[in-house]
């Protein structure tokens, strides 16, 4: 699919921008993650299939710019939510939403001890936006996600708190190789773009379980 967009990019000199990951870090010895690191991913665990394939597209990216000249623009776009997420694809906010909502336990993989750090997804889609429309020299990788670091627990607390729910906790296995901590360092696209996050965790979720209130209603 990358070779392809990248031919078809290629073909009409269009600018081309990968949709990168945090993902690319593994489970990070640096915290928080500054674009310079190289990341800890274990190749033959189960994220390896997500993590090496979106490390190789940047490796293609790089090459095309190199050996073509073509306008890359690379954004590690990390943990990002909001309206319109699918109810049923297993992330963390949808899942606590979904649950809280129908006062079904709350999933907690591990203790809850891991961190995330959130980005409202108006936030993130204006950074892409900035980021498509900066100078060409500036190929990134740049970060785009939201500073604000929470445990699983705390966003499991704030969700039953927001969505008024009578949920509890259950305690479910830790998926291998789940990343213990991940944060932003986003010093690059603060000067490089003149972007940061606006909205808080607090906000972002409110909107967000508003969506799911009416989702769920129409079923
Ligand atoms: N998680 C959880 N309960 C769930 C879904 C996810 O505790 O029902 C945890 C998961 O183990 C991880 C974090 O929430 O530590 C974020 O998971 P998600 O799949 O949303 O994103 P990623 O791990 O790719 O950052």
């Amino acid at each position: 699919g990358l070779i392809n967009a990248l031919g078809f990019a290629k073909k009409h000199h269009a600018r081309i921008l990968q949709a990168s990951t945090s993902e690319v870090y593994g489970d990070p010895l640096e915290h928080p993650q500054k674009e310079s690191y190289r990341g800890n991913v274990n190749t033959i665990g189960p994220r390896a299939c997500y993590d090496e394939g979106k490390r190789v597209s940047v490796t293609l990216m790089f090459d095309y710019h190199r050996k073509w000249g073509m306008e890359i623009k690379v954004a590690r776009i990390f943990n990002t939510y909001g309206p319109r997420m699918a109810k049923n694809d297993g992330r963390v906010v949808s899942n606590f939403i979904v649950q809280a909502l129908d006062n079904q336990p709350i999933t907690i993989y591990g203790k809850g001890g891991q961190t995330r750090s959130f980005c409202f997804a108006s936030d993130l889609v204006e950074g892409l936006v900035k980021f498509m429309n900066s100078p060409n020299e500036f190929t990134g990788p740049v970060n785009l996600g939201n500073p604000g670091e929470f445990t699983i627990k705390e966003l499991a607390e704030k969700i039953i708190d927001l969505s008024e729910s009578k949920s509890k906790f259950i305690y479910e296995a830790l998926p291998d190789d789940d990343p213990r901590q991940r944060k932003p360092d986003i010093t690059l696209a603060m000067s490089k773009l003149n972007w940061q996050p606006q909205i808080k965790l607090e906000d972002g979720l409110k909107k967000t379980i508003r969506y799911f209130q009416e989702q769920l209603s129409k079923e």
